[in-house]
């Protein structure tokens, strides 16, 4: 078995909500790829539900694209407390914070409906599964508490 190195994180000492950078990888002609670790909510002690995180996934994938350059994907992950954002290049984890940050405060309190993006059987893969509500009550529960540029540790809330 390859090595995973989500697999290697210790979830019980973690501090979320909080920005990770996982790791940087380099393809053949020298471009550089960094994985982030997006936790936003505590493991073992809560998810974030479907509908909602679904509509967190479409919404943040064109919110943080309009707020920070070089994002290629922001995919949620299975046990639902947040989210794999990969990047083109090195940035700062300071800057994706106030990325994330701004992109959750947009659905927090503006988005509505026609805010969300995708939301159509030719665009999405289960488009009746959605929740502004659910999206918008997870955001402000981040926000309150702020995402640490640390995971162990509250840096920058
Ligand atoms: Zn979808």
């Amino acid at each position: 078995m390859p090595e995973i190195e989500s697999f290697t994180l210790d979830h019980t000492a973690v501090l979320a909500p909080y920005v990770r950078r996982i790791g940087v990888e380099h393809g053949p002609s020298g471009d550089a790829i960094t994985n982030f670790d997006v936790r936003l909510v505590q493991p073992n002690e809560g998810e974030i539900p479907t509908a909602g995180l679904h509509t967190l996934e479409h919404m943040l994938a064109g919110l943080l694209r309009e707020r920070i350059a070089g994002v290629i994907d922001i995919s949620p992950f299975g046990c639902r407390t947040g989210f794999h954002l990969l990047m083109w290049g090195e940035p700062a984890v300071a800057d994706v914070v106030r990325a994330l940050t701004d992109s959750l405060r947009f659905i927090a309190e503006d988005a509505v409906e026609a805010d969300i993006p995708g939301v159509s059987a030719l665009a999405c893969g289960n488009y009746r599964d959605h929740s502004l509500h659910s999206a918008r009550e997870w955001a402000k529960v981040v926000l309150e508490r702020g995402i640490s540029q640390d995971a162990f540790a509250r840096v920058g809330v």
